[in-house]
């Protein structure tokens, strides 16, 4: 693969492996095993299987692999796993990488289910957690000990969409020697520079921007040949939560338009964002597109644009809101992103409701909080959408 070709023509072209039929579009591989030709290449294969030798789907794929070679070089990483979710995803890049008595710092803006992995499930195997508020630098370094064996954050956080300072976290982390672990479901891959800026473990939902158009969960873990193949690897591949080959090429497919598709639902996002600011009906508009946003600069700085994702603080809090969801004809009401559809989610009662009323005030997640993931509609008719349903507030 020539290593120096662009971003699109990597979207488009990287990864790809021909059968001898010589198909144009990706061939799916729907087969859990493979026949070998001999006793003694079952035996060798099991030894040490080549790049493009394959012994069981759970354990890798011809379809996946293509997958997990075109975002790893979209990317810019020696090599990925892909797996059958998001969460399956966050759950094998911490578990593979901790063990009893190991200390991880964690931003504590998550989604609901990663802060799950880091509250309940790690702990329990006696895992210590600190929780920090991911813009903070000073309690970043606070946070660390010589036992800290990771770092996790998300590097635009659900749904107040704050921007963590990457660069400066990785240092942090490293000085003690954590591996950095990122979420980059918000930056998107298109937007994403994580392992340039100091990560050195990057994961997504395909669920959202990847596929794209709501079909498919799935997920990727990428990161370096010795910590994909030694320690992640052999995690995934006995523990199940591989990705299928349906699903591989889903994905690979969503990733050929993700750069035209992110781009477009990005520059809608600002111009609603832009349009949005000021209204006498919102108490703030969340983008961090705007110069307004708080971490504004941390984000032009690490990202080209502000995201496809915007927050509306409502005045009248849940009731202003339900009134407001319930008056889109376009937006749909849902709690996806990155889809092609427009979709609105009130986090207080349906994604973070697991949350005490307390830990959402802390996350400024207030009952007017809506989040909208601006989908690829005419930006007109959103812009439109958007402002009968507050008027019907
Ligand atoms: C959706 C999401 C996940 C989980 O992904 P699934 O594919 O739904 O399992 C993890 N982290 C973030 C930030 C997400 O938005």
């Amino acid at each position: 693969m020539a290593k120096d070709w662009k971003k699109r023509t990597k979207l488009v072209h990287a990864g790809s492996r021909r059968s001898q039929y010589g198909e144009v579009s990706e061939a799916i591989f729907l087969t859990q095993g493979f026949v070998y030709d001999s006793a003694e290449q079952a035996a060798g294969r099991f030894e040490q299987a080549g790049d493009d030798e394959f012994i069981y789907a759970r354990y890798g794929n011809p379809t996946v692999r293509m997958f997990e070679e075109r975002i790893a070089a979209l990317e810019g990483a020696e090599d990925a796993f892909a797996t059958a979710s998001g969460m399956a995803a966050v759950n094998a890049a911490l578990s593979s990488l901790l063990k009893a008595g190991d200390h991880v710092v964690s931003a504590r803006a998550l989604f609901g289910s990663c802060l799950y992995i880091l509250e309940e499930v790690l702990t329990r195997f006696g895992v210590d957690v600190t929780f920090v508020d991911g813009t903070d630098l000073d309690q970043w370094r606070a946070a660390m000990r010589p036992d800290t064996k990771a770092v996790f954050l998300e590097s635009m956080s659900n749904p107040t969409l704050e921007v963590i300072d990457l660069p400066s976290v990785a240092k942090i982390a490293h000085e003690v020697g954590a591996t950095v672990v990122v979420d980059n479901v918000f930056t998107t891959p298109v937007f994403s520079r994580a392992l340039e800026l100091g990560a050195d473990v990057v994961v997504y939902s395909a669920t959202k921007h990847i596929d794209g158009q709501g079909r498919a969960l799935g997920g990727v873990v990428l990161g370096t040949r010795d910590y994909v193949r030694k320690t992640l690897e052999p995690y995934i591949k006995h523990t199940g939560g591989a990705m299928s080959p349906f699903t591989a090429w889903v994905m690979l497919k969503g990733l050929e338009t993700i750069d035209l598709r992110v781009h477009a639902q990005a520059d809608s996002a600002l111009a609603l964002a832009r349009a949005l600011e000021g209204d006498n009906r919102l108490e703030r508009v969340i983008f961090p597109g705007l110069p307004a946003h708080p971490q504004h600069e941390v984000a032009m700085a690490q990202l080209e644009k502000g995201g496809t994702v915007i927050s509306l603080d409502l005045k009248g809090g849940q009731e202003a809101a339900f009134r407001f969801l319930n008056a889109l004809r376009i937006v749909v009401i849902s709690n996806n992103l990155g889809d092609a559809k427009s979709i609105v989610t009130h986090p207080t009662t349906t994604t973070h409701q697991r949350l005490t009323d307390e830990q959402r005030e802390v996350l400024g997640i207030s009952p007017g909080l809506v989040r909208i993931s601006v989908g690829l509609e005419d930006i007109d008719d959103l812009t439109a959408d958007i402002f009968q349903a507050l008027d019907a507030i």
